[in-house]
């Protein structure tokens, strides 16, 4: 069977100080033969890691770490003797040199120097900074200078005393024993935050924890176990393997969970898991992770964005022609009267073209050329009211708009053409403005031609009743760019300006001043701009003109 020992003063001291109590067990339990097994910190955990010891004997704070992390469970714990009594906990003490007189409490050696063992060091060390921190002192960032030295303790003694350094730790008794060794006289150093303990009588500054343990392995088995617990129970105070080993002897195992609560405070052996870098070493350590990780992420977030701005235009565009749709489902009822309104110009015009046809035919004077100019005109008329119909039909449909990238020029050009002759007719000049530069749209050529052309009506309505004299009748279409996203058409015209109540009512369907109106020619017009994005209202211009103006989104 091997007892791994942990040797923290070398190989021999551990065979000098355990083998009688391998000796012993060997003797006691019969059929067992028991091996020291000496080790530094690092081989034992390596030898418990593979399962290669049945018992452990090592210190305190490497106990509490083993048990965390491989399961290893004590049987014993340690009487120490020391200075003639006997004990199973121990401390640690914190001094400085008597003659030191500003020092009084823990919390004022901030800012002065201070030695210890090492970092690792249970007693040497870890003891007093739990400590320190309750005092609020932390003594890694407090202290003018930490400094480690190892093994033996009383050169942190013998440094205090001769003012090299200010503060000094180490393990309750040695203090004691360097004392009663004649090496230091007690007096000469003075004890910061010393405690006092019935039970344990040396100078301490901070809380007792059990001492060395005798452990088992967690693969072990119970029986062998339970029998190496008794011997070790059993073993006489005074016995070879109990002074070789500068004990009285072994008792029940002790509660070890204060180190348990030291380390998890100081957030180090098996809960240095709890300690949270600050930022300085987090980037220093993973700054190559961070940047990549970043620039994943970034590459992630814009593949992200763009996947919803393209989901986002997709459901507009759903939410666009859905809307489109209502609005023309709503007007369905409109729509029926829009289209006797609408067809009701070509159709009169066709019976005009026709009738004077056949006045030419019936005058039989023969005058072809005024024959076949009415009758190409009666076609264009012809033509139009089919392409009213064709674009009615389109507009009741739930479809996409047949938009396309076009000029604006291209629908109102066609308009006015369409009215020459009504316009001619009644004397109404015509002023077209195209502001350079305009941007191309993305429409339905054939429905902004109808809304124009109705706009062209409605104007040559208005001019009709006005008293202006022939040459006051003027229409004004002005094409300019309203903004950095919408072309904006106006149509307007000399007539006399809207009172409010019709200004306020115009787009309403129905809504008419005219004795043969219907009031869907500006209704329609709304549905038809709104349905590409656009809007369209009543305004006076700069001329103080009445002007009803439309705008459309650029492509
Ligand atoms: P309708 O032309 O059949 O009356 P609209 O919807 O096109 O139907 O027009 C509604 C009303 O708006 C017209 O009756 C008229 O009173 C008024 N209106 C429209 N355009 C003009 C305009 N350019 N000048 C004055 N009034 C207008």
């Amino acid at each position: 069977m091997s007892i791994g020992v942990l040797a923290f003063r070398g190989k021999q001291d551990a065979i000098d100080r355990w083998s009688a109590t391998a000796r012993y067990l060997s003797e006691r339990i019969s059929g067992y033969r028991f091996e020291i097994v000496p080790l530094t910190l690092d081989g034992m955990s390596t030898e418990v890691a593979n399962e290669r010891l049945d018992f452990i004997l090592t210190n305190t704070g490497n106990y509490v770490v083993l048990e965390n992390a491989y399961g290893i469970s004590r049987l014993a714990t340690l009487k120490v003797r020391h200075l003639g009594r006997e004990f199973t906990q121990f401390g640690a003490v914190i001094f400085i040199s008597a003659e030191q007189k500003d020092l009084q409490r823990l919390e004022d050696i901030a800012g002065h120097s201070m030695m210890a063992v090492s970092r690792n060091a249970f007693g040497g060390f870890q003891m007093a900074w739990r400590e320190l921190i309750d005092a609020g002192v932390d003594p890694f960032t407090d202290l003018s200078r930490l400094r480690f030295i190892g093994f033996p303790q009383d050169d942190i003694v013998h440094s205090v005393i001769e003012d090299r350094i200010d503060v000094g730790t180490v393990r309750s008794g040695t203090l004691e024993r360097m004392a009663a060794d004649g090496m230091i006289d007690i007096d000469q150093v003075k004890v910061l935050g010393a405690r006092d303990s019935e039970t344990f009588p040396f100078l301490h500054s901070t809380r007792l924890y059990p001492e060395w343990p005798f452990a088992k392995a967690r693969t072990t088995p119970e029986k062998l176990a339970q029998k190496v617990a008794v011997a070790l129970l059993e073993m006489e105070p005074e016995s070879e393997p109990a002074r070789q080993a500068f004990a009285a002897g072994w008792t029940i195992p002790l509660d070890y969970g204060p180190v348990h609560e030291l380390f998890r405070e100081l957030k180090i052996g098996p809960y240095a898991y709890l300690s949270k870098p600050d930022l300085a070493t987090i980037w220093r350590e993973y700054k190559g992770w961070i940047v990549f990780s970043l620039a994943l992420v970034s590459a992630l977030l814009a593949l992200l964005f763009m996947i919803v701005r393209v989901e986002i235009n997709r459901r507009e565009q759903k939410h666009q022609t859905q809307l489109a749709h209502i609005a023309r489902v709503n007007s369905m009822g409109e729509m029926a009267a829009g289209i006797a309104h609408e067809l009701n110009q070509p159709l009169t015009a066709i019976l005009n073209y026709t009738s004077g046809c056949l006045r030419l035919l019936q005058k039989n004077d023969g005058d072809r050329e005024a024959l076949r100019d009415a009758i190409v005109k009666a076609g264009n008329d012809a033509r139009r009211a089919a392409d009213i119909i064709k674009s009615l039909r389109q507009f009741i449909k739930r479809e996409e708009l047949r938009q396309r990238d076009i000029a604006i020029r291209d629908c109102i050009e066609p308009a006015l053409e369409l009215l020459r002759s009504k316009l001619r007719q009644q004397q109404i000049a015509v002023e077209v403005r195209f502001a350079p530069d305009v941007h191309r749209i993305h429409a339905d050529r054939i429905q902004i031609e109808q809304v124009v052309v109705n706009l062209l009506l409605n104007a040559i309505d208005a001019l009709q009743g006005a008293d202006r004299g022939p040459a006051g009748k003027k229409i004004i279409v002005d094409v300019s760019q309203l903004d950095s996203r919408y072309v904006a058409v106006a149509i307007s015209d000399t007539g006399p300006r809207l009172s409010a109540e019709v200004a306020e009512h115009l787009f309403d369907p129905f809504f008419t001043t005219k004795s043969e109106g219907m009031g869907m020619g500006l209704s329609i017009s709304r549905s038809i701009v709104e349905s590409h994005g656009g809007t369209i209202e009543y305004l006076v211009n700069q001329e103080q003109l009445p002007t009803i103006r439309f705008t459309l989104p650029i492509k």
